[in-house]
């Protein structure tokens, strides 16, 4: 077993409940408030440490009060932090999420020190690639410090397995990024943006996935909520169904889904497999609330599976 290391975004989520949303210049009496830990890289991070895999983060926190606490979480879920750096000269990311009767929202995402990533915290970055089994990345922190950290993954002979969220206008990355990506993860609404046409089903995956392919990409996995997973690699094509469990919030499923192939793989298992357990901590993590309180330990997970005559 081998140590994966992701290499991204660390938020704080501030959350309101309201009956409903406010109109701009409005202002509304909410019932409910809560602060939960978030940000995709962390979320990622978290996932795969507690499976039980040696997980590092990349990534920048502000000096405040929030910082302090992320890195704490962080901790208690297993995930090495020495090379978090806290940023004099920013404030830690957040996520202002403002949640109507009707479960609709409101997100705003002030990045703060997730958007001061750059080439110096690739230099960390480089320090711990050799050995890894895997390097994840998303698109929360600057897209330079995304191909940098691509690039550097892949002259340490690292697996780069990148999820291209949240959904972003590609412009001229693309071609840079995907020759140095080795699995790309999109989701129906982050794969249809990447290949300018609507995903909403095995086939229509099956074309974006082939295309993304064409552009370089190694193997392209496109995440299909909770009707399953299409891969396209360059040996075979094959459709992995979603496991069948009562949903409660998808919040961070597509992060648990990450992280539990960047395990797998970490564990020497072969990709078929490595996508039922990405498939698996998906659907944990589905039919629990909340971002990094939904990613499952490695009991409940091996519970879920041996339950399915899986494991
Ligand atoms: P994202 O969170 O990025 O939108 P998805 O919603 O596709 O990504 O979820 C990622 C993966 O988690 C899915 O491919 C699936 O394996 C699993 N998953 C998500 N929602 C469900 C669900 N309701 N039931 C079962 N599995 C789910």
């Amino acid at each position: 077993m081998t140590k994966v290391i992701v290499f991204g975004s660390i938020n704080m989520d501030l959350v309101t409940r309201s009956p409903r949303l406010p109109v701009a210049g409005e202002t509304l009496r909410g019932h409910d408030f809560f602060t939960a830990a978030g940000g995709k890289g962390a979320n990622q991070a978290v996932a795969v440490a507690r499976l039980g895999i040696p997980t590092q983060l990349v990534g920048r926190l502000g000096a405040d009060n929030f910082g302090r606490e992320l890195l704490t979480k962080l901790q208690a879920s297993g995930v090495e932090t020495g090379a978090v750096l806290v940023d004099e000269a920013a404030h830690s990311g957040v996520a202002a999420i403002a949640v109507g009767g009707r479960g609709e929202n409101h997100i705003i995402i002030v990045p703060g020190a997730n958007g001061r990533v750059n080439q110096e915290d690739v230099g960390r970055l480089s320090d711990l690639l050799p050995g890894a089994a895997a390097l994840l990345l998303q698109f929360e922190i600057p897209m330079p410090a995304v191909v940098a950290a691509a690039r550097a993954g892949r002259q340490a002979g690292v697996q780069v397995i990148l999820d291209p969220a949240p959904a972003i206008e590609m412009e001229n990355f693309a071609s840079v990024l995907y020759p140095l990506v080795d699995i790309i993860t999109p989701n129906e609404i982050e794969a249809g943006q990447l290949v300018g046409f609507a995903v909403d089903g095995q086939e229509t995956a099956a074309k974006a996935a082939a295309a993304l392919r064409q552009q370089g990409v190694g193997t392209a996995i496109v995440k299909l909520g909770d009707r399953g997973v299409f891969c396209a690699t360059p040996e075979e094509t094959f459709f992995v169904p979603a496991f069948p469990v009562q949903a409660v919030d998808t919040v961070a499923a597509g992060d648990a889904f990450n992280g539990g192939l960047a395990a797998a793989l970490a564990s020497g298992r072969p990709l078929r497999e490595a996508v039922v357990w990405g498939a698996a901590t998906g659907a944990i993590s589905a039919t629990i609330a909340g971002a990094q309180p939904s990613l499952p330990d490695r009991e409940t997970f091996d519970t879920f599976l041996r339950d399915r005559g899986i494991l």
